[in-house]
């Protein structure tokens, strides 16, 4: 089997690329280091099975492969909205050039789709059936939209030219390689109790979201793969267990021990009062349901930035 995974050299596609050479398969990692790192890849660079392309995706590709996994997309607020007529060329014209070379090539084709296509939900929790909320000229439109109009994209090649589609709605997935500088949640509250600085809380901290640790997520993406043609989702994929972000920073607090003290900052604009994933689809359609508790990802992901903390 030869993969194609997009944004492998970031943190949820070098996981991915691991897993995929651990099962056998051929595996071609494209990315353009926007937000990815060397350093994610660098255990595979020796790996036979392996090759890495530095290629931006909004530019055509012709390869040839039977599996592609479009993950390349910059995905924590600060890097999305830092460039985001980019970021929205990436989810369209970078899917248009991924959906045509899945049909040059008659290959399968996943997208890594996000939870913000409910935008700031009124359902809780969000099943699929739940068209979302989005504000489409905000700072974060950039991204939710992108990702709208990519699903848009996905079900109009599968309608129009019979293409092979998995659409994949992923909610906030934590782990080693996140990103230490990326503005996400977790990987702030764990490198600032680390660094034993305060611990940024932005509103009131009540707000909430559902973490998801990466094993897991990368167990349903590569399930959701291998399921028959015509089972296209779109499908949550997320651990619906709900912390509110000052729950986490205790959390994390403890864990990391130290003295670190809550500091409240403004809440970003448009940003969601609540999320937590339906995933009773995912059970029925891909016999997957999370396995790793809150606790125990998050003293993996506190290991993994304790390792990085000399070069912080
Ligand atoms: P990430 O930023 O670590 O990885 C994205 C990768 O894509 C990076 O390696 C980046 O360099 C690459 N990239 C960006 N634009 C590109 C382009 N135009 N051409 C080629 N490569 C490009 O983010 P991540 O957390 O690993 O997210 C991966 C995917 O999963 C994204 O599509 C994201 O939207 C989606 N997702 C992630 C989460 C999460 O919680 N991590 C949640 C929902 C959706
Ligand atoms: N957040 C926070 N402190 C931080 C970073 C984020 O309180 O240092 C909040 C943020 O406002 C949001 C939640 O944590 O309510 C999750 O933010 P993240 O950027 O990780 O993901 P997203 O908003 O895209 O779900």
């Amino acid at each position: 089997m030869r993969v194609l995974v997009t944004g492998g050299a970031g943190f949820l596609g070098s996981h991915l690329c691991d897993r995929l050479i651990a099962q056998g398969a051929e595996v071609l990692c494209v990315d353009n280091f926007y937000t990815g790192t060397e350093a994610n890849i660098g255990g595979l660079k020796a790996t036979r099975s392996f090759r890495f392309l530095n290629h931006d995706i909004t530019a055509p590709l012709h390869v040839d492969v039977d599996r592609i996994f479009n993950l390349a997309c910059p995905a924590s607020p600060i890097h999305y909205q830092r460039d985001p007529i980019q970021t929205t060329k990436t989810c369209v014209h970078g899917v248009i050039n991924m959906l045509d070379l899945a049909r040059q090539n008659g290959a399968r084709i996943l997208q890594a789709s996000t939870s913000e296509v409910y935008g700031d939900p009124e359902v809780h929790p969000q099943a699929e059936q739940y068209w979302g909320r989005v504000n489409p000229i905000g700072p974060r439109s950039c991204y939710d939209e992108g990702k709208r109009c990519a699903e848009t994209l996905f079900f109009d090649y599968f309608r129009q030219v019979k293409l092979d589609i998995k659409v994949m709605r992923i909610f906030n997935t934590y782990g080693p390689r996140m990103h230490p500088q990326d503005g996400r949640v977790v990987s702030n509250f764990i490198v600032q109790a680390l660094q034993g600085k305060p611990i940024t809380i932005y509103g009131s901290g009540k707000q909430t979201r559902s973490f998801c640790y990466v094993d897991d997520l990368i167990d349903g993406m590569v399930r959701f793969m291998e399921t028959p043609h015509g089972l296209t989702g779109p499908i949550n994929v997320g651990n619906p267990v709900e912390s509110t972000m000052i729950e986490l920073a205790e959390r994390v607090l403890t864990i990391v021990g130290g003295s670190s003290r809550l500091v409240f900052e403004p809440l970003p604009q448009d940003d969601p009062r609540q999320r937590c994933p339906d995933i009773s689809a995912a059970k029925a359609e891909l016999g997957w349901s999370p396995k790793v508790a809150l606790e125990d990802g998050l003293k993996e992901t506190v290991a993994y930035f304790r390792s990085l903390l000399p070069t912080l």
